[in-house]
């Protein structure tokens, strides 16, 4: 169906997942940083199968004892699952790394304190303390309001070729959308900070906890922490799975955050659009 349309709202599924809450385990002293955001990283996940994904980390801004950037657990091009990523900060004290990621209580704490950290970028990331965690629930505090637009220039015909699913395939929460068409230029669904997870990869920091992101762009902008005006060019549709994945037609894989885990989209505002969760991914 085109997006142009009020489509006819499909009988919502409503979906009640909670999110696990990741053992924290503490990582051992490192150091060298991307080691220590590599274990970080591996202790969050509690997936024994990705004990062979490779780690990409990318400290995009480091200076003195202070450090910021992305680590992404990648999955195999062409894979059904799809790569795992999250936000960095880090600090050095006698000689090794202490690393927190996005959704973890220190994160806020040392985003609070980075002097590495722009002002408009620090006032999002301190936003991002897990307080929620392992209680995530589609419902975000009975306000769905996300004050999105969707992310494509208005007036454009663009179509949805894959309704609410998860960020890897069929998995609760249903956080995602495909989206293809017109120019082909992906734009941020509300204002931010962005950040390049991974090539082809954007993630848009918001307000009130929420964040999206967007998946398989070619030409993507390469950014960490700059500021984004709603409508700002991320990239154009494309089938990049660098860091894993699938996608078997050029779109962008476009997906709701909030604290710090994908939450459902189904019943979210975004633009004139609510999207309803169908009877399957
Ligand atoms: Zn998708």
């Amino acid at each position: 169906m085109t997006v142009r349309t009020r489509a006819a709202a499909t009988i919502a599924a409503l979906l009640s997942t909670t999110i696990a809450a990741s053992p924290a385990t503490a990582a051992p002293a490192r150091a060298d940083l991307t080691a220590a955001v590599a274990d970080r990283l591996h202790d969050r996940v509690s997936d024994p199968t990705t004990a062979d994904r490779a780690t990409v980390v990318t400290p995009a801004r480091q200076h003195g004892d202070w450090a910021i950037g992305t680590a992404v657990l990648t999955t195999r091009p062409g894979s059904p699952d799809f790569p795992d990523g999250r936000l960095f900060l880090a600090r050095r004290t006698d000689g090794t790394w202490t690393v927190a990621l996005e959704g973890e209580p220190r994160f806020a704490e040392l985003a609070g304190q980075a002097p590495i950290v722009g002002d408009a970028e620090r006032a999002l990331l301190v936003q991002h303390d897990g307080r929620h965690d392992g209680q995530v629930s589609t419902t975000a505090g009975g306000d769905l309001r996300t004050g999105m637009a969707l992310p494509f220039a208005v007036g454009q015909a663009w179509t949805m070729s894959g309704g609410p699913h998860g960020w890897s395939g069929a998995a609760a929460p249903w956080s995602s959308l495909d989206l293809a068409g017109g120019d082909q230029r992906v734009l941020a669904a509300r204002a931010g900070t962005a950040y390049t997870m991974c090539t082809g990869w954007v993630r848009v920091i918001h307000d009130r906890g929420y964040a999206t992101d967007y998946y398989h762009l070619w030409n993507n902008i390469n950014v960490n922490g700059a500021a984004v005006g709603q409508g700002a060019f991320l990239g154009n549709t494309g089938t990049d799975v660098t860091c894993g994945g699938s996608a078997s037609g050029r779109h962008v894989h476009f997906a709701l955050r909030q604290n710090n885990a994908y939450v459902g989209i189904g019943d979210h505002n975004v633009g004139k659009w609510v999207p309803q969760n169908g009877a399957s991914a």
